[in-house]
């Protein structure tokens, strides 16, 4: 068990809300929150400004070699820094997203960012969400939550937020998107993303926000009377 910090880990597939939620039980309960999904698309970023194919591993793993990731903090937001450029107004495009999806399935991408999130933890009480946080990154996890909705909601669900933006955009494009996105964050051979057997699973689904973090805090509770 992990005696110095509390960490609880989000895990689920893209669009389940795992980073509004995560946050919003962040600023409840005081805790730092880290989104590692950001670290990824930071990592994709510098990777399509290279113009580097995402099938090219010798490249990936060449130019991985030159990639410092770091996060920072403005307010309670979280700020990633690449090569000492806060970038994070750039990594929320599907090209990014679609990107980090193909190059996260490298061992060399992984292991880098995976050290960085566990200093946080061992560091900061966080709230940690991702793909592998329950299985991989911090398996000693105070609280695990595996967040999860069905492709359709998790595709409008996006839809509406780049249509708020101004952004053109087609729900079953989006979705088709989010499958495929699935497919290869759930079969890939290093750290694929499935359910911890000691992680809650919640279906957000028919839920609003507001009842997933109650849901959440509960489950929190719960676990932090019996330690
Ligand atoms: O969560 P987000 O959509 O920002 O993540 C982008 C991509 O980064 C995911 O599709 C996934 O392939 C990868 N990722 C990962 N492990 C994590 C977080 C994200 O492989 N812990």
């Amino acid at each position: 068990m992990n005696t110095n910090t509390i960490n609880i880990a989000i895990d689920g597939p893209a669009g389940a809300g795992k980073s509004t939620i995560a946050k919003r039980l962040a600023k409840k309960l005081g805790y730092i929150y880290v989104d590692t999904g950001a670290m990824y698309r930071a990592m994709a970023y510098y990777f399509l400004q290279k113009g580097i194919e995402s099938s090219d591993e010798a490249a990936i793993a060449n130019a991985c070699k030159d990639v410092d990731v770091t996060i920072a903090y403005e307010g309670n937001e979280q700020q990633v820094i690449l090569n000492g450029e806060n970038i994070t107004g750039f990594i929320r495009t599907e090209q990014v997203g679609n990107m980090a999806s193909a190059t996260s399935v490298y061992p060399v991408v992984r292991t880098k960012l995976v050290e960085l999130q566990r200093q946080l933890a061992k560091k900061e009480n966080v709230i940690m969400d991702g793909r592998d946080i329950g299985t991989c990154v911090l398996p000693d996890a105070n609280v695990k939550i595996y967040l999860t909705a069905s492709s359709r909601t998790r595709a409008l669900r996006r839809y509406e937020e780049l249509k708020a933006k101004g952004e053109d955009c087609e729900l079953d494009v989006i979705e088709k998107d989010i499958i495929d996105r699935d497919y290869r964050d759930m079969h890939r051979e290093t750290s694929p993303l499935k359910q911890a057997e000691d992680a809650v699973l919640l279906d957000s689904s028919d839920l609003n926000i507001d009842e997933v973090v109650d849901a959440i805090m509960k489950i929190y509770e719960g676990k932090m009377e019996k330690e």
